[in-house]
């Protein structure tokens, strides 16, 4: 057996099923494991406290599948894999794109998949879960017989693990672009070269809530991407929709999503640019909204740069407090996962103060139940995302 024995009171955060272990909490390795293999976790007695996939190269060394002492084999991941499947029956009558497997939230760390109708994204972000992506392909296969599975490893986070960026077909075959529907909307997903793994699934919910303020509304879609929350408006009734993105291919989808559902090119403009920019320009013409969304990158993947970070966020949000009608709404989104929602308020209060607007919280949102939140696991919470009226 493989063993990991932990210092003394090195089993705190496990005792309380915190599912990662981190170098100083390690006293010593039994029986010499290997990157990707499964270890047993031990306190300084000797007493089981859990399984885990286990990786010197990480600062995470094991991270826990598992907290009684059961034999992790293929059954073992089938069952791990059909739960998850089982769990996401609901979402198939609102959605054909959703989150099927989210990592430590589901119970498989470092495994990601995703499904578009009927094609699979998968993404393995540790030693691990790369060294059974073949068996993972496999068990999805016999749960859902998908058309294709492809692999978008191409996320810089592999490095942290010792992994290099790598993308391509698993099984089956993937179309140039595939067309799903999203609460009645469709659009065109392009798995392959799009950003993440084709589509913002994790907005889906809260791309829904521009429903409540898009009537005969002006709208301004901030890095739009291919198109979601500008679509979404145009379809519950704005009068007119500007969508921008840094981004030629986005733009250009984000058009052809906005043919795909039928709308007039005289309701909506997409334009590729730099959202600073342009917030700038709209506020030095006295150019005004109904509503404004910003859903931007993440400004910062590190504690280090999160002054930066801040002050980028700081900047746009108060551009877009100016730039709205009186009782306009802003739906402010922020995906770093440094930025908690304390720190994320305070700079939305600079931000008010600066503009001099006076603004009440309508909804705080995060993800959707297909990206759940490990109770113990702050890390797999990343999104914020504000609804705000502008008074
Ligand atoms: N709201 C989108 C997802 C946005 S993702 C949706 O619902 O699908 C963030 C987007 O910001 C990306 O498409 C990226 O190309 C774009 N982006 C990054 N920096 C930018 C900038 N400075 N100006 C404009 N767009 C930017």
């Amino acid at each position: 057996m493989l063993h990991i024995i932990l210092k003394n009171k090195g089993d705190r955060l496990l005792k309380e099923r915190y599912p990662w272990v981190f170098n100083n909490q390690i006293k010593n390795l039994l029986n010499n494991p290997k990157a990707g293999d499964i270890v047993s976790v031990l306190d300084s007695k000797g007493r089981f406290l859990g399984k885990g996939f286990f990786n010197p190269i990480s600062s995470i060394v094991v991270r826990i599948l598992s907290f009684e002492d059961i034999d992790i084999d293929e059954n073992f991941f089938y069952k791990r894999i059909t739960q998850s499947i089982e769990k996401r029956k609901n979402l198939i009558s609102k959605a054909d794109a959703f989150r099927l497997i989210s990592s430590e939230a589901d119970g498989l760390p470092t495994l990601i998949v995703d499904k578009y109708r009927d094609y699979l994204v998968m993404q393995t972000l540790g030693v691990a879960t790369e060294m059974r992506k073949n068996l993972f392909a496999d068990i999805l296969c016999q749960i859902l017989k998908p058309k294709g599975i492809y692999e978008r490893n191409d996320v810089p986070i592999r490095k942290l693990e010792g992994l290099s960026s790598n993308k391509g077909l698993l099984m089956g075959k993937i179309p140039e672009l595939i067309t799903i529907t999203e609460n009645r909307i469709r659009f065109f997903v392009d798995i392959k070269n799009g950003q993440k793994t084709g589509f913002y699934i994790d907005q889906r919910d809260n791309r829904n809530i521009v429903r409540d303020f898009s009537k005969e509304a002006k709208v301004l879609d901030c890095f739009c991407y291919t198109g979601g929350f500008s679509i979404y408006a145009l379809y519950y009734g704005a009068n007119h929709v500007t969508g921008i993105d840094i981004s030629e291919e986005s733009i250009k989808l984000a058009k052809r999503n906005a043919a795909l559902n039928n709308f007039k090119d005289k309701k909506f403009i997409f334009n590729i640019a730099n959202v600073f920019d342009e917030l700038k320009n709209f506020d030095r013409c006295g150019e005004k909204f109904d509503l404004v969304v910003l859903d931007p990158p993440s400004f910062t993947r590190k504690k280090q740069t999160l002054k930066a970070a801040i002050r980028g966020y700081k900047e746009i949000n108060l551009r877009a407090m100016k730039i709205l009608k009186p009782g306009g709404v802003l739906i402010t989104c922020s995906c770093s996962y440094h930025i908690g929602l304390e720190l994320f308020k305070s700079m939305l209060i600079q931000a008010s103060s600066d503009a001099k607007r006076t603004v009440r919280i309508l909804d705080i949102r995060n993800h959707p139940m297909d990206h759940p939140i490990l109770l113990q696991l702050k890390e797999s919470s990343y999104l914020k995302c504000l609804v705000l009226e502008i008074v």
